[in-house]
This record gives structure tokens, sequence and C-alpha cells, in this order.
């Protein structure tokens, strides 16, 4: 356990704030020996993709460096293969699409932990983590004890768990259980850019690590780099709006972009909304919206959390006066 670390290597915006104590731990054990230890309140942190911090840290965070990817279960034509939270998610889909199994390809390049992965449900390119998930194992922070959470106990929605709900600050995910195919994949090339990257590469029959390919050449052309520029990835979720939220858009905007949803409502995207609002492309001081995607707010350099914090506030107060919606954030922000 060391003192007054500075969590700036260790949050991809980038920005400054100090943790009163951190700690890295590689195993169940070494977790349960730092919470013993730990002062209050504990924050986990897998690769700080998905953070900003706006103002240090009191307590003790955890860096889950868990590694381990296994096969524990085979049935025909799938497997189950289990990974520790510390591994970096990246680098299971690259295993995963090496040893030909199909199922996470479309959530290829999307940073951060595998720990983190079902906490806000990854989704990327029409699959979310859900269709792929089985359980995960996690360690309660204020007992150390391990318990295993099923499919349906996480509860997932739309960039969305308990883990972000009432189970929230009270877990460290130590493993990941998935059912990947062996063969006959259901594979996922329904989005415009993927068929497009596909057609381009001349694969007219792909294989999981073609669309693995496909997704990673789309997210090099569209997002910026965290190395180069900081940025957290989307900052905000798309809105799902009523009926007649919609309404009202699409009679000023014909050509808005929407997505229906099963249950009457209509998914609006975020970034374009943004854009309407004429922020993309904007800087403010050491913050702005992402030139090619305005879902994106990236550091200029030097940034604070609270300056990026302010214009994301900037920016929802200009959606909600212009369109009545209220974006809510995907980041944590703490
Ligand atoms: C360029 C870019 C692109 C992105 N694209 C996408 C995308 O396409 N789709 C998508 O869904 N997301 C995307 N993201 C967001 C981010 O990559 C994911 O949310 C990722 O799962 C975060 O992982 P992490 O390890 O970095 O989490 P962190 O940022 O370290 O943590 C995020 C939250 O999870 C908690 N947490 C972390 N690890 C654990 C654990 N082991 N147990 C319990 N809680 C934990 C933290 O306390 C925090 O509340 C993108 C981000 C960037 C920077």
């Amino acid at each position: 356990m060391t003192h007054n670390v500075s969590l700036r290597p260790y949050n991809t915006f980038g920005v400054e704030a100090t943790a009163a104590a951190f700690v890295e731990v590689a195993s169940v054990d070494e977790l349960r020996a730092a919470l013993r230890q730990a002062t209050r309140p504990v924050l986990v942190l897998g690769g700080g993709s998905n953070i900003l911090f706006t103002q240090d840290w009191p307590g003790t965070v955890v860096r889950n460096r868990i590694r381990g990817i296994e096969v524990v279960r085979r049935f025909p034509h799938r497997l189950w293969v289990r990974a520790g939270g510390g591994e970096v998610w990246h680098d299971l889909v690259l295993w995963a699409v090496r040893q030909g199994l199909g199922g996470i390809e479309n959530l290829s390049l999307i940073p951060g932990s595998v720990g983190a992965a079902p906490v806000q449900n990854i989704g990327a390119y029409g699959v979310e983590l859900k269709d792929v998930f089985v359980s995960l194992e996690a360690v309660e922070l204020a007992t150390g004890h391990l318990r295993r959470f099923t499919r349906r106990e996480c509860r997932f929605g739309y960039r969305d768990s308990i883990f972000k709900q009432h189970e929230k600050g009270r877990w460290c995910i130590t493993a990941v259980t998935l059912s990947l195919t062996t063969d006959r994949h259901r594979l996922n090339t329904s989005y415009g850019d993927v068929a497009r990257t596909l057609a381009s590469m001349g694969v007219a029959h792909p294989t999981p690590a073609d669309i693995s390919e496909a997704v990673v050449r789309i997210r090099q052309t569209k997002l910026p780099d965290p190395a180069i520029i900081g940025n957290c990835g989307s900052f905000f979720k798309n809105p799902e709006v009523g009926p007649e939220v919609w309404e009202n858009i699409r009679q000023q905007y014909p050509n808005a972009p929407h997505y229906p949803l099963p249950n009457g409502h209509i998914k609006v995207p975020a970034g374009w909304l943004i854009e309407q609002c004429g922020w993309k492309g904007r800087r403010v001081g050491n913050v702005g919206c992402y030139e090619k995607q305005s879902l994106v707010l990236v550091n200029h350099g030097g940034a604070t959390g609270q300056e990026a914090y302010a214009l994301a506030q900037a920016i929802a107060h200009s959606v909600a006066e212009r369109f009545g919606i209220a974006l809510e954030p995907e980041v944590n922000v703490l």
C-alpha cells in the first residue's frame, strides 16, 4: 500500500487527482489482505477509461490486476471461458478470435478491464456483454466475502447493471465467465460501418477474426486514442424518449437519426443532439468536444476534472433547453 499517489497515469482522461492510499492486487487473497488494511472509502479501478475524477480520492484505490484466461466447460458448439477481472478486455477478445471463438468480436478495442465490463454492460456494433455473459465472481469490499452473480442477478440494461445502481461501489469483480461459440457462430454485421469495412477488406464470408479486424479499423478512424488525446469514450448515454418528445424533434428535424425500441420509446443519438447545439469540435479552455464525434469529450492538455465536468454540464444544459431531453452521463463522475 502506498500513500498520496497521483491517479493521472491511471485514468484515460488524464486528469490529476490524488489517492490517499493506492494498492494493486493480483489475486483474491491479495485483494482481501488489502481490504483489511484499507482506509475507507474504497474505489476499485480497472483501466480508468470510464471515470472522471473531479476531486482527490480520500480513501484507498484498489487497482485490479487479477489475470488468467481459462476454458472451464465445453459443450457442443460452445464453451465457457473464465477470465480474471484484471485482464485487459481487448486482450481477451484477441485471445478468443485467435482460438476461432465467436461472441465478443464486435466488442474489439473497447478500452479497460474484464472486471469493469459487466459494470456498464459494455456494448458496441449491435452486441452487448450480456449476450455472452454467464456469471461473475466478486468480493464484497466491506467483508471480503466472495460471491457469484448470475446473468439475471446482474440485471443488465443499456450501459447499466446493478453495479451502477444499488450495488454500486460495494464489490470488486474478480472474474467473469462468458459463453463463446466454437462453430455455427451468430455473427452480427448489421451495422453499416461493419458491413462496409468487411466489403472493403474483400471479405464475403466473415469469421469472428474478420469482424474483429473490421471493428478495430473503424474504431481507429472514428475514436480518439486515449494514449494521444485524453478522453473516456462516450460521455453521455443515448437518451430514450417518449413518442411526444420524439414527435417534436421530428417536426423540426425530419431527417433526425433515431432507433425505435420494442417498448414504444425512441432512442436518439446523444452525439447528434449535441451537434445540433453547436458543440462539435468546440474547445473551452483545455477541454472540448471531439471534432469527429461530439459525444466524446477530450482533454487538449492540462485539463482538470472540474473543467471537463463543467463542459459536460454546459452541453447537457443546452440539449435540455433546445430539446427538453435530460442527458445522463455514461461516465462515472467522482
Ligand atoms: C476511447 C474509448 C472508447 C470507448 N468505447 C466504448 C464502447 O464502445 N462501449 C462501451 O460500453 N464502453 C466504451 N468505453 C468506456 C470504457 O471503455 C468501458 O466502460 C470499460 O468497461 C471501462 O473499463 P475500465 O477497466 O477502464 O473501468 P474503470 O474506468 O477503471 O472503472 C469504471 C467503473 O467500474 C468500476 N470498476 C472497475 N473495475 C471494477 C471491478 N473489477 N469490480 C467492480 N467495479 C469495477 C469502477 O469503480 C468505476 O465505477 C470507451 C472508453 C474510451 C476511452
